[in-house]
């Protein structure tokens, strides 16, 4: 058997391969036009080999069962099709709020309420006592009054979407004044000149990078003022001769001079976190009370709950952002406020917050549970990696991240991997280590210091899953 013609009869066709019974759980599974697309490019390629490499498809055919080996193909390459990239990982990162791997992990309660929302029809926007057309906030407004003490609130899709709404419904064509040394950018797309841009305002910069005093807004206040907005210096922190002014003074010359002020907070907490020894930052209600009339701030930093940016204060403000057009385009599905709403409710008991909040857990987490786990997790790795790495334990500083509290760290455990390598190639071992472990099938990230790969395993909560598929790793 060595003409092409013979060749191309032993292919298998489209319809006998489609009815293996080894194709019968896959096309259940995802259908069967894409399966029947994929048998159609593997048959091409089996075609070209009949010119191409007579040989080769000789092999196949010869071999013990060319049909067997088309469905594996198929098979394995539909499956990754029709695999999400979007995947669960372990964040040994040592950085608890992390916004490349997510942010907040959910409380089950928030996780029900996704589901419960997301297979039904709800009241998303339908007063069910009126039957009349309802808001989507007034499943949120409520609580989240009762916790700030502010007036009312909206909530959207994140709080560069909040930042926005709110400069562009309060100071569209207008100038918007702000300290020097507020001028933050957070995380790459976010940066407050941009947004004053986008949101079609002015930036009126005042002070210095590192002083700022009330004189400098007094004398900056002109007819094309639209109002006055801090901004949470997020992510860095400038010390040594510093100034700026306060929240309560902004507010009073604000009032003075009838123009709002607002405070753009982004991680915001509700809690005073130092009950749980963590670093203090001030409250959205505290702002409030010191005389913002708009505070925004995200629903997935310290909050701990889903993407969501949340802006609170006067109602009459609040009443001006929700009828601006671009309301609806930044608006949150059911879904999340399902899970926000949810989260919000575990904050009404607050002797509760850290043991439900898996956020304020992980950050609240004790040294020596830390610790204990590191301990548990140290032979396994070892024996795995036994002349291949150094494995040792190390005390680290957790970051709580995402642009909160930058500068304070907080005392975990770290497994610090150190490849052993040839001369010279140690970086290339450290890189090809920690891919290893991103391969895995629940993806393993940490952080590259020093020469070593390290594994904070303070957001570790189930170590069985972790160890079960180390001996998939492939080093
Ligand atoms: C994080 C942050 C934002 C952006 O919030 P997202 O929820 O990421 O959109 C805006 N302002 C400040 C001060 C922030 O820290």
């Amino acid at each position: 058997m060595n003409s092409n013609t013979n060749l191309y009869q032993a292919i298998p066709s489209v319809d006998k391969i489609l009815q293996s019974e080894l194709l019968q759980e896959i096309i259940q599974r995802v259908g069967r036009q894409g399966v029947k697309k994929e048998i159609g490019i593997q048959l091409e390629s089996l075609r070209k080999l009949v010119v191409e490499d007579p040989d080769r498809l000789e092999d196949l055919i010869s071999g013990e069962n060319l049909l067997g080996f088309l469905c594996k193909e198929v098979e394995y390459v539909v499956s990754s099709k029709f695999s999400s990239t979007l995947v669960p990982v372990f964040n040994l990162t040592g950085t608890v709020i992390h916004t490349n791997l997510g942010r907040a992990k959910l409380p089950q309660e928030a996780i029900d309420a996704m589901q419960l929302v997301s297979a039904h029809a709800t009241n998303l926007e339908f007063d069910l006592e009126t039957g009349m057309r309802g808001d989507r906030d007034t499943h949120l407004e409520e609580s989240l009054c009762e916790i700030t003490g502010a007036e009312a609130a909206t909530v959207v899709n994140n709080n560069a979407a909040a930042v926005l709404l709110v400069l562009n419904t309060l100071a569209t064509g207008k100038e918007v004044i702000i300290s020097r040394g507020e001028l933050v950018e957070i995380g790459g797309a976010f940066r407050i000149p941009d947004v004053m841009e986008s949101a079609n305002c002015t930036l009126k910069e005042i002070g210095t990078t590192n002083r700022t005093h009330l004189k400098d807004y007094e004398s900056a206040i002109n007819t094309a003022t639209a109002l006055l907005m801090k901004v949470h210096t997020s992510n860095y922190e400038i010390r040594g001769f510093t100034n700026s002014v306060t929240e309560a003074e902004l507010s009073d010359l604000a009032k003075s001079r009838d123009l709002p002020f607002i405070s753009d907070l982004g991680s915001g907490t509700l809690v005073d976190l130092k009950q749980f020894n963590l670093p203090n930052e001030p409250t959205v209600k505290q702002v409030l009370e010191a005389g913002a009339d708009l505070v925004t701030f995200s629903g997935d930093k310290l909050l701990g709950g889903p993407q969501a940016g949340i802006i609170v204060g006067s109602k009459e403000l609040i009443q001006a952002v929700k009828s601006n057009p671009l309301k609806r385009a930044l608006r949150v599905d059911k879904v999340t406020l399902a899970a926000l709403v949810a989260v919000i409710n575990i904050y009404k008991d607050p002797q509760r917050i850290s043991s439900r909040l898996p956020l304020l857990a992980d950050l609240t987490r004790p040294e020596s549970e830390i610790k204990a786990l590191a301990d548990k997790l140290l032979p396994s790795l070892t024996e795995l990696l036994k002349n291949k790495a150094e494995i040792r334990l190390n005390e680290c500083k957790s970051q709580i991240g995402s642009g909160a509290l930058p500068l304070d760290l907080i005392g975990s455990t770290a497994i610090v991997l150190t490849p052993i390598a040839e001369k010279g190639d140690s970086d290339a071992s450290l890189v090809r280590l920690a891919a290893a472990f991103r391969r895995l099938p629940k993806p393993v990230i940490g952080r590259i210091h020093d020469g070593s790969l390290l594994f904070d395993v303070r957001c570790l909560r189930v170590p069985t899953e972790f160890i079960n598929q180390l001996s998939q790793l492939d080093f």
